[in-house]
C-alpha cells in the first residue's frame, strides 16, 4: 500500500510531467528567468479565468497581502479587522506596517468571518477589513461588501485557500473569490489549490488606479526604471513558476472537482458519528476544499489525531492557536470581543488528507480508522 500523505504533490506532477517539463525547459533555454513572457501570459490567463481586470503577480501570498495594504495609504495606528482564526500571514502584515490588527471571532459552521462579526469591531480608526476564505469556501461577501460601503472601508480578500471558488449573490450573479473586494490576494505555495514548485503569489483587482499602484509597489515603487515615486518592495513571480502555473491553471477546475468528490465521500462515510462534525457547505459558495476539516467534540481531537498517526495516517491541526493567543500579536492587537468560537475551533479542528489524487481506497483506510476510534469505547 502506498504511504498516505496530507498532500500528494508527486502523484499530481506525474500526470502532467511532460507538459510541466517542457514548460520548464523553455524557460531555461530562453534564460529569461526574471519577468520572462510567461509571467505576463500566466497573469492574463489567470485574469480571464477569474473574470477580473488586473492580475499583478508577486513573490508569495504574504507579500500580496503586504502590497495590498501598502497601496491603501493608511496611517500609523489605523485599524484593520481580521479574523482571529486564520493563518498568521493574514494579520502579520497589518502589524508589520504599523497598523493595528483588530481580531474578530468567526462563524462556527463556516469557519469564516461574517458582516455581523466585523461590525462589532468597528471604531473611528477602522480603515480596512481582511475577510479570509478559509479552507476553500467563500465568506458571505454580499453583506460584507455592503457593510464596507456603509463605512467607507477597503476590502482585501485573503483568497490563498479558495482560488477557483464561486460566490453567488442574492440576485444569482456569481463571482470568483478574490474578485469581489477592492483587492484579492492569493498564494501559489505548492500545497495550495493552484500551487507552483516554490513560492509565488498574486494580487487581483478591477480598479485601474489600484492596479497601477500595486504593480509599482511590487516593483520598488517605480513605473519608470530608476524613478521611484513611492517606497515599494521587490516581489516577483519567477518565470519558471509562472510557466508551471500556466500549465496547472488549465487543470484548476478539474482539481477542484477531484477535491470536491473526495470531500463528499468523507462526508457520506463519516456523517452520523456522534461527536464528529463534518464540514458544512454554505448556500452562497462553492467549496474547493483546500482542507477537509472536521470538528472533533468532547476534547477528543488530540486522541483521534494520535490514533490515526499510530496507523500511519497523517492529520493536521489548522490552526492550533487562535491569533489572540499568539505572543507576537499581544502588543499590537486590539480585540473587540471575546473570541470564543476561534478558541473553540482551535481546540477541536482536525484536517484529513485531501488532494487531487487521493483514492476512495486511501480514504477508506482513514474512514475505517476513525470508525474504529469511535467504537473502541
Ligand atoms: C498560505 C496562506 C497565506 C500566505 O501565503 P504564502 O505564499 O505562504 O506567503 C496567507 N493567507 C492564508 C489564509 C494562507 O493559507
Amino acid at each position: 500500500m502506498t504511504k498516505l500523505q496530507m498532500v500528494d504533490l508527486k502523484g499530481q506532477y506525474a500526470r502532467i510531467k511532460d507538459e510541466v517539463d517542457a514548460a520548464i525547459r523553455d524557460v531555461i533555454d530562453s534564460t529569461a528567468f526574471i519577468n520572462g513572457p510567461q509571467v505576463k501570459e500566466f497573469s492574463s490567463h489567470l485574469a480571464s479565468y477569474c473574470g477580473v481586470k488586473h492580475v499583478i503577480p508577486c513573490g508569495n501570498g504574504t507579500d500580496a497581502l503586504q502590497i495590498a495594504l501598502m497601496a491603501l495609504d493608511l496611517q500609523a495606528g489605523d485599524e484593520v479587522i481580521v479574523p482571529a482564526f486564520t493563518y498568521v500571514a493574514s494579520a502579520e502584515v497589518i502589524g508589520l506596517l504599523g497598523y493595528t490588527p483588530v481580531m474578530v471571532d468567526v462563524d462556527y459552521a463556516s469557519f469564516n468571518v461574517t458582516a455581523a462579526h466585523l461590525r462589532k469591531a468597528l471604531s473611528p480608526r477602522t480603515r480596512a477589513i481582511i475577510p479570509v476564505h478559509l479552507f476553500g469556501q467563500s465568506c458571505d461577501m454580499e453583506p460584507i461588501m455592503s457593510f464596507a460601503r456603509e463605512y467607507g472601508l477597503y476590502v482585501i480578500e485573503d483568497n490563498a485557500q479558495a482560488i477557483g471558488a464561486d460566490y453567488t449573490f442574492g440576485n444569482g450573479e456569481k463571482k470568483k473569490t478574490g474578485t469581489i473586494g477592492h483587492i484579492g490576494c492569493t498564494s501559489f505555495f505548492p500545497s495550495k489549490n493552484l500551487g507552483c514548485y516554490g513560492d509565488g503569489g498574486a494580487l487581483m483587482t478591477n480598479d485601474d488606479e489600484l492596479a497601477v499602484k500595486l504593480r509599482m509597489i511590487a516593483n520598488h515603487g517605480q513605473q519608470v526604471k530608476y524613478h521611484h515615486s513611492v517606497l515599494g518592495c521587490n516581489s516577483r513571480l519567477d518565470t519558471l513558476q509562472a510557466a508551471i502555473l500556466d500549465v496547472k491553471l488549465k487543470y484548476l477546475d478539474a482539481y477542484g472537482t477531484a477535491r470536491y468528490r473526495a470531500a463528499q465521500y468523507y462526508t457520506e462515510q463519516l456523517n452520523g458519528i456522534e461527536g464528529l462534525v463534518t464540514p458544512e457547505e454554505m448556500p452562497y459558495s462553492t467549496h474547493v476544499y483546500h482542507q477537509y476539516t472536521l470538528k472533533v467534540l468532547n476534547g477528543k481531537r488530540d486522541a483521534l489525531k494520535n490514533f490515526l498517526a499510530e496507523d500511519g495516517i497523517p492529520a493536521m491541526i489548522y490552526y492550533p492557536l487562535p491569533l489572540q493567543e499568539q505572543e507576537a500579536f499581544k502588543p499590537v492587537t486590539r480585540s473587540a470581543e471575546a473570541l470564543d468560537t476561534a478558541a473553540e475551533l482551535a481546540s477541536s479542528v482536525l484536517s484529513l488528507p485531501i488532494d487531487t489524487e487521493i483514492t476512495h481506497e486511501q480514504q477508506d483506510r482513514v474512514i475505517r480508522r476513525i470508525r474504529a476510534f469511535y467504537t473502541k469505547g
